[in-house]
């Protein structure tokens, strides 16, 4: 089995109202771990301590409080190196990494691709490897980041370069919206059964407080409907709700965004 196709143990540790901070054993040794977005240092360091783990480096795909707060702290117990995009307004960056850099951790068996996913924010980054997929804000299950900085064009383009990825892909996101946003994609998307049989399971999972993450892009493919701007149904309700037509499925995507900034 190549390094690339070692399944990766990841779990989350919780932050905050709905983060997920994602630590990822270390293939190599299962005492050192990598944190992806640690927004908070003190349950990290908690989780760590609780599994006889050690930090062993910190990537961040933006710049956001909630993903880069702990940063700080966790480098005050060990300096690790820091993996993130080029951004100001991320410090203690080791290593900037962007669209096509690679994350290469040999020591501890870990690689992962860099992908540059802009739309959440103008520097948004993805990483990519051991078939999962860390990607902050970008993608969420059954919904997507909101357009903090980046245009509707750049998110949609992000999320179509997520959705090509193998459909056994695990996606780690960075927050636990999947019930809300199966809401608003039953309300868009109706008749989709994969979303409705999906609604239950995550019903069914957060009523005994487990995660519904990690998703998969087979399964964001069939229930998301930021990834299903082509489809007949979805463009239909997204031009209804629009009032206009809309030519491409960029334009169906600004629309879907534009609804869900507003969907209660
Ligand atoms: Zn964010």
């Amino acid at each position: 089995m190549s390094i690339n196709e070692t399944k990766l143990g990841v779990r989350p540790v919780r932050a905050f109202a709905d983060n997920y901070i994602w630590l990822i054993e270390a293939p190599a040794n299962p005492r050192k771990a990598v944190v992806v977005d640690p927004g908070e240092a003190a349950p990290v360091l908690a989780e760590l301590h609780r599994n006889g783990q050690s930090l062993a480096a910190i990537l961040l795909t933006h710049h956001h409080a909630d993903h880069i707060g702990g940063v700080a702290g966790l480098l005050s117990e060990a300096a690790v190196p820091v993996f993130g995009p080029d951004d100001a307004r991320i410090p203690n960056l080791t290593r900037k990494v962007g669209e096509g850099d690679a994350v290469d951790l040999a020591d501890l068996q870990l690689h992962f691709q860099t992908l540059f996913v802009p739309g959440h924010t103008l520097s948004h980054i993805a990483f990519f490897g051991h078939g999962a997929l860390s990607c902050g804000d970008t993608l969420f299950s059954a919904g997507c980041g909101r357009l903090f900085e980046g245009t509707a064009m750049q998110m949609s383009a992000s999320l179509r370069r997520l959705s090509a990825l193998p459909p056994e892909t695990r996606v780690y996101a960075g927050h636990e919206y999947t019930a809300a946003n199966l809401k608003f994609a039953l309300q868009v998307d109706a008749g989709n059964r994969a979303a409705s049989d999906y609604r239950d399971r995550v019903s069914a999972l957060r009523a005994s407080d487990l995660p519904s993450l990690p998703s998969t892009i087979e399964l964001e493919n069939r229930v998301n409907p930021f990834l299903r701007c082509d489809d007949a149904a979805i463009r239909a309700a997204a031009a209804a709700h629009s009032g206009t037509n809309l030519p491409d499925p960029a334009s169906v995507f600004a629309e879907l965004r534009t609804w869900k900034d507003g969907f209660r």
